[in-house]
């Protein structure tokens, strides 16, 4: 099994946590909202603990985490 990360851009309002703490898998779009965006959308199952963490870590809950 893989790991799919999204955001939901109707949540995300642009903290940045998730940069910080997975940089690889986050970004900040280059759109001037600077809301979150994500660079790789499936991870290895490997992973989960720390996008898990990430996405608990974000003020706004809008990061989803889900087993493919
Ligand atoms: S931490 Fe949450 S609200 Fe902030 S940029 Fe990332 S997804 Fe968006």
């Amino acid at each position: 099994m893989t790991l799919r990360v999204s955001i939901d851009p109707g949540l995300c309002r642009g903290h940045q946590m998730c940069v910080l703490g997975s940089p690889d898998v986050f970004a900040s779009g280059d759109n001037d909202d600077g809301l979150g965006e994500v660079l790789g959308a499936v991870q290895p199952q490997s992973r989960f603990e720390e996008l898990r963490r990430v996405a608990s870590g974000c003020p706004e809950s809008a990061i989803s985490i889900a087993f493919v």
